[in-house]
């Protein structure tokens, strides 16, 4: 059975190698993540390069998603790199103060407005959710705070304000030499940060284009003001990630899966593609096995209908980074099994299309949906025919045939659509359905004898121009 739902995984220091990361693709890594927060442009640049080769001895496409760091707001240094605070003491942020002067008393803030941004009362999240500051008085630059929750903090931790409301812009002077990097780089995706608003997506896109990028954009979903603009956030990305890192800090946790619910209906609604993120493995950074609160969480992302999961540490820095991925794939399987995540809905049948390669695709998602169908091959420059149609729940298998790299590595995303390289040969056009039997067979996705759905348009070589479904009985090879 093939797995439907698709598996990004983080590179990091224990996915550095060819072996491993020929390794994390037999095992069912779909796109890989590199994140910008970490290592400099040389160290990404080494990661593509490795990264291409191994796909390339395993014979897969693979997409390459770059992460940028985004307005993170950061503590600066201490002296003595960390400090331990106790519940109940004051602790101050100014940053006014030194770099790297930290000490029990307080520490410096890389970000100019932040007492300007915050009131007494206000709660602040430091290292992730683990140590909480609550605001006492504001005095200059100086952000007087009570320890509510103390504990280790240690240099250039994150610092979130409960609630969301940091006025930072999405895209910063680091995420712009980024951007360019990813360009040179022909990253497949590029996944923007703390974005705010539909407004800071556009901003992205437009610079990644500027620079030359042919990409997707990702919008990360991680601050109070994206989920409360999720739909313009949704209608300016093409692909949506439920960061629930940064968004169950800013957030509180109590309410995060019902808004990942929300995200990821939302999302498919809008033909959009959506990855959930962060934490989906986490004990197997550790671990060889999983808890089954993880499997569980797996399962119901799974079953909410996402596209791909998402690996981070677990890949990045942990002990298990392959049978992360194995296991993960294991778990999708299991969960696409059962009903609500298979269910062939009657979503969109109410429905008025603008375009014609998508009702072409509705067509063919209903007539298969309804006959016995095999596989659906769909002859396609972008892959947009394929996106329409992974919208509609099936459990039927839709493969993307073309000879685009670029657009083999888009659809990796894509919850049940599977790229297949085919080049139509211009010179012998009475062959195609042939040529594509031949494919279909050689790489054991059907037998003699069934139905397969076939999409393509009048004009070979022409984006959106799908305009012709056919319903095939596959016959052996000529
Ligand atoms: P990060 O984003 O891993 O880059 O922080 C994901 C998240 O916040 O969940
Ligand atoms: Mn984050």
């Amino acid at each position: 059975m093939l797995r439907r739902t698709k598996i990004v995984a983080t590179l990091g220091p224990a996915s550095a190698d060819k072996d491993t990361m020929c390794s994390m693709i037999n095992a069912g890594m779909d796109v890989a993540r590199l994140n910008f927060s970490h290592g400099g442009a040389d160290d990404h640049r080494r990661q593509v390069r490795t990264l291409r080769a191994a796909a390339k001895s395993c014979g897969r496409e693979i997409g390459i998603m770059g992460d940028l760091q985004g307005p993170k707001i950061r503590i600066r240094r201490f002296r003595n790199h960390s400090v331990e605070l106790t519940d109940g003491d004051a602790f101050f942020l100014d940053n006014a103060l030194g770099p790297t002067d930290g000490d029990q008393n307080g520490v410096s803030v890389a970000l100019d407005s932040l007492h300007e941004d915050i009131t007494a009362g206000d709660v602040l999240l430091l290292n992730d959710g683990l140590i909480t500051l609550e605001v006492d008085r504001i005095d200059g630059t100086r952000i007087h705070t009570k320890i509510v929750h103390g504990g280790i903090l240690s240099d250039n931790k994150g610092i979130n304000l409960k609630g969301g409301g940091l006025s930072a812009a999405a895209v910063t002077d680091v995420d712009k030499k980024n951007i360019e990097l990813a360009a040179e780089l022909g990253l497949d995706f590029l996944a923007v940060s703390f974005v705010r608003n539909g407004d800071d997506v556009l901003e992205a896109r437009e610079l990644f284009h500027e620079a030359g990028g042919h990409g997707v954009i990702v919008a990360k979903v991680e601050r109070v003001e994206a989920v409360e603009n999720i739909n313009a956030v949704i209608e300016a990305a093409d692909v949506v990630m439920v960061a629930r890192g940064d968004l169950g800090v800013e957030m509180g946790y109590a309410e995060l899966t019902g808004i990942q619910k929300k995200i990821i209906r939302n999302t498919r609604k809008q033909h959009k593609i959506v990855i959930t993120a962060t934490q989906m493995m986490e004990s197997m950074i550790q671990n060889p096995v999983p808890t089954r609160a993880e499997v569980s969480d797996v399962s119901n992302a799974v079953m909410d209908g996402t596209d791909a999961v998402m690996l981070s540490g677990e890949t990045a820095v942990g002990a298990y980074p392959v049978e992360a991925i194995r296991t993960m794939g294991e778990i999708c399987i299991g969960a696409e099994k059962f009903p609500l995540a298979v269910g062939r809905t009657s979503h969109r049948l109410d429905d008025h299309f603008e375009l014609v390669d998508e009702a072409i695709a509705m067509a063919v998602m209903y007539t298969a949906n309804h006959m016995s169908v095999k596989a659906i091959i769909a002859l396609t420059e972008t892959g947009s025919t394929t996106r329409w149609m992974s919208r509609i729940r099936s459990d039927i298998p839709i493969y993307a045939f073309t000879p685009h790299v670029e657009t083999s590595r888009r659809v990796a995303m894509y919850r049940g659509v599977y790229p297949v390289s085919f080049v139509i040969d211009p010179g012998k056009p009475r062959r195609l359905y042939q040529d594509i039997f031949d494919t279909l067979l050689a790489n054991n996705l059907v037998e003699i004898d069934e139905l397969a759905i076939v999409t393509k348009g009048d004009l070979d070589g022409v984006s959106g121009s799908t305009n012709e479904m056919k319903i095939v009985k596959i016959i052996s090879p000529s």
